[in-house]
């Protein structure tokens, strides 16, 4: 099944399992509200370009809807209107007060120049700032995008409405963003995985883990788990995969992918082919690359016991059967990678309160709000097969009621 009807196969199975009802079920899947521009762009060659952008507004039901803003070749209205869907779950699971939405350019990124891609994002938010706002929609980075796409944003949204660093988050830090934002989806994933080892009474002290994707997501993860002592045995991204069963150096291994762009020709590991990062022998996967990467076709050579899903959905739900079946524990993505969006709306929190805060205090409210997710997904898995399904029977719950109480 793709990535697109994952989504909502996994919306229809809670409605079910909570009994929603059609009403309900219908107004919970319906995006609330779809918005199609298109944007014309002078080229630096004096050529006009025409490109399309979306935003997706799905719910708010829980407050303002949060979302990123994808620059991809891919990006289409079926696949915003399921990203922002997922944005709707994803902040209902950490329970922060906001709802879902997604935006995105269909645009060759790396086909523009830094002037093309300002003059872009520049109309995208002349043709947005209507309907984002910080009590609104608060869009961020996601695939295609960054902090400087971010700072375009908020520096033309703030010529309609004056200085405004709460509509967007993702920022560069001179500009309002939050200390801790980068690694804050990799912190996460670190956070997720050692609530479920202190469960089973062990810690990640040893564990050997497998990581797909060295970009954000990935290194973070992978640096921070090596920090509390995770061994981490085999890293792949769009070069290629290393492998090491003593356990990769993770300072050599930043250092030659910055130098060269890529984990291949990594000096202190063996190499391993792409495909086999997901099947190698580890304790703990981690994909933390792209969507539907494991399968019904190699779920049943999968060696790991945890996978810790970094990238939002990496696991079809055929493969999810497989794991159920031979006993292996997801956490799922809608969990997993929340940490992003939590430091995100710590990055609004301090905008709206015009104060900073410390690097420390933001990791130690990241680990608070995980924390407590894990608590309340593991009340809701009493009455789930698996966290995937807890995890969104908790999500679609608190947005039934909320919708419910508005009503
Ligand atoms: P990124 O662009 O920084 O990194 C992606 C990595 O994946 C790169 O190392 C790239 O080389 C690698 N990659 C690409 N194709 C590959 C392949 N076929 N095999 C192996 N590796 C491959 O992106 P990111 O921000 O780290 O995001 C990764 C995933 O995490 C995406 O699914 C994204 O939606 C999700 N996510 C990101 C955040 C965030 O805060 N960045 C938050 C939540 C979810």
């Amino acid at each position: 099944m793709k990535f697109i009807e994952a989504s909502k196969h996994y919306f229809d199975q809670a409605a079910k399992a909570l009994d929603l009802g059609e009403r309900l079920k219908r107004q919970l899947s319906t995006p609330q509200r779809e918005i199609k521009v298109e944007l014309t762009v002078p080229l630096d060659s004096g050529e006009i370009a025409t490109f399309v952008g979306y935003r997706v507004q799905h719910d708010s039901s829980r407050g303002p809807m949060k979302g990123g803003i994808r620059y991809h070749p891919c990006v289409d209205e079926d696949e915003v209107t399921a990203l922002a869907s997922l944005m709707t779950w994803k902040t209902a699971v950490v329970d922060l007060p906001y709802g879902g939405a997604k935006g995105g350019v269909n645009c060759d990124p790396r086909q523009l120049s830094q002037n093309e891609l300002q003059r872009l994002t520049r109309v995208l938010t002349d043709r947005m700032q209507d309907v984002i706002g910080p009590y609104r929609d608060i869009p961020a980075p996601d695939m295609g995008t960054n902090a400087q796409t971010m700072a375009w944003i908020v520096d033309q949204y703030s010529n309609y409405h004056g200085w405004s660093p709460a509509v967007i988050t993702g920022k560069p830090v001179e500009l309002g963003g939050s200390l801790g934002r980068e690694a804050a989806t990799g912190r996460g994933c670190l956070y997720a995985l050692e609530a479920l080892l202190a469960d089973q009474r062990r810690s990640i002290e040893g564990i050997t883990v497998a990581v797909q994707g060295f970009g954000n997501v990935g290194s973070w993860a992978a640096r921070l788990m090596a920090e509390q002592g995770a061994r981490i045995v085999a890293v792949s991204d769009v070069t290629g995969a290393t492998y090491n069963a003593d356990g990769l150096d993770m300072a050599a291994l930043v250092e030659h992918v910055q130098k060269t762009r890529g984990v291949i020709n990594f000096k202190g590991g063996e190499v391993l082919k792409a495909e086999e990062i997901l099947t190698c022998p580890c304790e703990v996967l981690v994909p933390a690359a792209l969507e539907e990467q494991l399968t019904e076709v190699n779920a049943k050579d999968v060696q790991a016991k945890i996978i810790v899903e970094g990238a939002n959905g990496p696991t079809t739900p055929e493969a999810d059967e497989t794991f159920r079946r031979r006993g292996i524990t997801v956490i799922p993505d809608i969990f997993a990678n929340a940490g992003g969006v939590t430091v995100s709306y710590f990055e609004w929190v301090q905008n709206i309160q015009q104060y900073r805060w410390s690097e420390e205090r933001v990791n130690q409210e990241l680990r608070a709000r995980m924390t407590q997710a894990w608590a309340d997904l593991k009340g809701a898995a009493k009455n789930a097969r698996d966290l995937r399904e807890a995890a969104f029977m908790l999500a679609v719950s608190r947005v039934a009621k909320a919708t419910l109480l508005r009503s």
